[in-house]
This record gives structure tokens, C-alpha cells and sequence, in this order.
């Protein structure tokens, strides 16, 4: 891996890593070779069954590198998922949502310690919500609750967050306060590696990570967006690019597996 001068310490680093899953005769993924610093927004593109959920499994150690060297020396690593996939009808407040982050160190039969309370509600306050602590998570905005599960991860104390189509079905005020917070985060020394589908968000991360099954680009965006790196990311997928460089996609791409 280059060496990035000012930035972090490393909190992941991949060399060749491929995953597979059982069964399979394919690896789902394969040729990861990046690296994320304490710091960095690191975009992870790619179309539907690209492998963005994969590396992700790979990075939290749910499926354990089939080739390759995987490090992770971040230790604890959150997942921030999409919102729109979280159960909503449950008569939990948005208090209780951030306070499952404590739950690795809480035993199922006791009360959360008075601690991790603490601890959620600062995490509450530090993504704007605190406010909206008893509020049943269900009746909040999709913006709110993907902050709330921002907060959930900051329970957790990961100095690495995987957040999963973070902007996904955000209105343009909730998707900026959002990035603000992201970005705030990184400045205090965390990783983000966020997947998405989003082109121009992933102009605006630090570092991107192109897959299709294999990795296809890893670098500033303006080195890992080219139109090549692109096309060879959505293939098929893609509509005819315009001249002025690679920017859509079709409406309906991520609907398509
Ligand atoms: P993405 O998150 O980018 O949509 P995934 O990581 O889910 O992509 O999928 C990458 C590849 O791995 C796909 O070909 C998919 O079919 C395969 N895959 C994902 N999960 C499993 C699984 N549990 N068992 C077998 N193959 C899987």
C-alpha cells in the first residue's frame, strides 16, 4: 500500500484478499488489495451483487478471507444499516435503538448498566437527536433514523463504520446533515467505508472502492472514476455515458438482482 503521509493509523488493510462463500465455486469476490486510515470516507461502489455486502461480512469477520491477507486492526466494527430495511413496527424509542449498541457488553438478563444509558444519550445528542430520545423509532424520518443508527454505532465505539447506503431515500436537507455528521466523524479519526450506487457521492469521499465481483478500482476518485474504471464497474448496467464524462445511471439499477 502507498504510503498517505499525513493520514491515520490503518484500520483495515487487504492484500489479494477473495471471499467465497460455501458452496459456491466462485468467489463472490476477489483481488481486494486496499487500505482505510483513521480519517478517510472510503465509497465502496458497485452494482447490485457487486460484493459490497461481502466485503463487509469480510470486514466484520462474519466470512473469513478465503485467499489473501485481511487485517483489521480497528478491532470493533460497526454496521450502520439501511434504514428502510429496519423492522419499523417494534415499540422501540429511538433511546432503545442506540442503547443495542451496548449489547456485546451487556448480559441479556440485566439491565443495561447505567453507563451505557449515558453513553446512548450522548450519542443521541451527538447526532442531533436528543430531543427525540423517547420518540418510537418507527415514527421518526427516514433521516432520523438513519441518524439514530449512526448513534447505535457510536454506542458500539467501532473506530471503523460500515454504513450501508447511508443517503438511500433521504431528502437533500436530511442527506446534507447527514454528511456533515459523517464528515465529523472521520475528523475525529474514524473510518467510514460506505456502500452505495450514487456516483456523485462517491466524487465526494476521500478514497473509492470499485467492485464487480472483483475489485476494479481503489484510489482518489478522480483515479477510480474514470469512465474506464466505470464501465468495467456496472458493465451492463451502465446507459450510454455523454460527453462531458461518466455521471448517469439508470433510475432503476439497484432494483434489478
Ligand atoms: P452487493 O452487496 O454489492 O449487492 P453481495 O455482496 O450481496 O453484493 O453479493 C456478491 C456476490 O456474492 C453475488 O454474486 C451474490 O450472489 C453472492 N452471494 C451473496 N451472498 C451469498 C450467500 N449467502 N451465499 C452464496 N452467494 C452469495
Amino acid at each position: 500500500m502507498r504510503d498517505r503521509g499525513l493520514s491515520g493509523a490503518v484500520l483495515a488493510d487487504a492484500d489479494d484478499v477473495s471471499a467465497r462463500y460455501p458452496g459456491a465455486g466462485v468467489p463472490a469476490l476477489a483481488s481486494l488489495t486496499f487500505a482505510v486510515r483513521a480519517g478517510e470516507r472510503v465509497a465502496v461502489l458497485g452494482p447490485n451483487g457487486g460484493g459490497k455486502t461481502t466485503l463487509f461480512r469480510l470486514l466484520t469477520g462474519e466470512l473469513p478471507a478465503a485467499g489473501g491477507r485481511l487485517e483489521v486492526p480497528a478491532g470493533r466494527v460497526a454496521i450502520v444499516p439501511q434504514t428502510d430495511r429496519s423492522r419499523l413496527d417494534y415499540p422501540v424509542s429511538a433511546l432503545d435503538v442506540a442503547l443495542m449498541g451496548a449489547v456485546s457488553r451487556t448480559r441479556w438478563w440485566r439491565r443495561p448498566a447505567r453507563a451505557d444509558r449515558a453513553l446512548a444519550r450522548t450519542s443521541l445528542e451527538r447526532v442531533g437527536l436528543g430531543d427525540l430520545a423517547r420518540v418510537t423509532f418507527g415514527d421518526l424520518s427516514g433521516g432520523q433514523r438513519q441518524r439514530v443508527l449512526v448513534a447505535r454505532a457510536l454506542v458500539q465505539d467501532a473506530p471503523l463504520l460500515l454504513l450501508d447506503e447511508p443517503f438511500s431515500g433521504l431528502d437533500a436537507p436530511s442527506a446534507e446533515r447527514l454528511e456533515r455528521l459523517l464528515a465529523e466523524l472521520a475528523g475525529e479519526g474514524r473510518g467510514l467505508l460506505m456502500a452505495t450506487h450514487d456516483l456523485e457521492q462517491a466524487r465526494a469521499a476521500d478514497l473509492v472502492l470499485c467492485v464487480n465481483r472483483v475489485q476494479v478500482a481503489f484510489g482518489p476518485p478522480a483515479a477510480a472514476l474514470t469512465r474506464e474504471e466505470i464501465e468495467r464497474t456496472y458493465g451492463a448496467a451502465l446507459v450510454p455515458l455523454d460527453d462531458d464524462g461518466p455521471a448517469l445511471l439508470p433510475p432503476h439499477h439497484h432494483d434489478h438482482a
